[in-house]
């Protein structure tokens, strides 16, 4: 039986009734002119994205506009356009893409989208940004970049270059479309018939966006908040420095809207939202009190060493390939933390390594 958090509010019972049953939860109406639409994950232990869909101007004869998309793979395209026709719907209906993050398994098939419709997309300033840089554009130089970045974690050359494999694995991430629009802190998106508010949350990435709708006071919530899991906060080569202050800000930022559900854009909806911004955020604590343990332990270690000290949902020799780099990325995240709140110190240089901090330990 899946544990859901102790006392959570389900309400995408079928969705939960679905992950129990190892199947895809059906496309579900939600209100008059919104539907969520699962969209597969090929491997992937998240299984799908909700793909929400928001008829503009009436129903959907007055257009469709998307809030993500799912990842770049023919099954994925072939689950979102039968949604599309399970509800009377086509591709060619959808006039705009909101995009909540830049990542495959929510921008991925914005593009074909946008090829086949002729919608725009929108996204974040920040994310845009990110995916425009003529560094992730490539991919020699999105690899080069990548394990140049993990040697300054502390990997060694040859386990930095197989973690990250070939440029060939790279392509779809330097092909995601960019967008035609940006959306940033406060804009309405432009969806006739709602008023969806966007609210910059950085952290899981520096432009990810939820939507409050505030007809319904619905939260849709992309991966900023998640019933279950929660998100990876990682840095990365060209994104944002201090992801998890950003992250946890972010969270207290969200914590008390006044919102009736939460849309997330992985397994199901829920109430709860206060309940769960604090057991995410006591979840990042435990992991720094963790962390914080383990460089006193292994004074001079570098992130990608500490991550191997800590505990994870399996033994650490599993752990290769993009399930490593995640982990220690993630790791690095925490100790950036521990160094911005003067918990440790930093050697400095182009490999740094960490010690518990001479007024930590007094
Ligand atoms: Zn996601």
């Amino acid at each position: 039986m899946t544990a859901i958090p102790a006392g959570q509010d389900v309400t995408g019972t079928r969705q939960l009734a679905a992950w129990r049953e190892r199947v895809m939860p059906p496309v579900e109406q939600l209100a008059g002119g919104l539907w969520s639409i699962p969209v597969p994950i090929p491997r992937n232990p998240l299984r799908y994205v909700s793909s929400y869909a928001f008829a503009s101007g009436g129903g959907p004869g007055g257009g469709l506009v998307l809030l993500d998309t799912g990842w770049t793979a023919s099954e994925a395209w072939d689950a979102l356009v039968a949604g599309l026709e399970s509800i009377g719907a086509a591709v060619t209906d959808v006039r705009g893409v909101l995009v909540s993050h830049m990542h495959l398994d929510h921008a991925g098939l914005a593009g074909r989208v946008r090829d086949a419709s002729g919608a725009w997309i929108a996204m974040h300033p920040a994310d845009h940004a990110v995916i425009a840089n003529p560094d992730l554009r490539d991919a020699e130089h999105a690899v080069a970049r990548e394990v140049a970045f993990l040697r300054s974690l502390g990997a060694a050359a040859q386990e930095a270059a197989a973690s990250v494999g070939s440029p060939d694995e790279y392509r779809a991430f330097t092909s995601i479309a960019l967008p035609d629009r940006e959306l940033s802190d406060g804009d309405l998106a432009d969806v006739p018939g709602w008023r969806l508010r966007a609210v910059h949350t950085p952290g899981h990435t520096p432009g990810h966006l939820c939507f409050v709708d505030e007809l319904s006071q619905r939260l849709f919530a992309g991966d900023h908040i998640l019933p279950r899991i929660t998100p990876n906060i990682s840095v990365h080569a060209l994104e944002g420095t201090q992801p998890l202050a950003d992250y946890l800000e972010s969270l207290a930022k969200v914590r008390d809207l006044d919102v009736d559900e939460i849309m997330p854009a992985h397994e199901w909806r829920f109430r709860g939202l206060a309940q769960r911004a604090d057991d995410i955020a006591a979840h990042h604590e435990r992991r720094l009190g963790e962390l914080l343990a383990a460089i006193a332990a292994n004074p001079d270690a570098t992130s990608w060493d500490l991550a191997g000290c800590l505990t994870w949902s399996r033994s650490w020799d599993q752990y290769s390939g993009r399930m490593r780099i995640s982990a220690v990325t993630e790791t690095a995240a925490h100790v950036i933390e521990l160094v911005r709140r003067g918990l440790i110190s930093s050697s400095g240089g182009e490999v740094p390594t960490y010690r518990v901090a001479a007024r930590a330990v007094g």
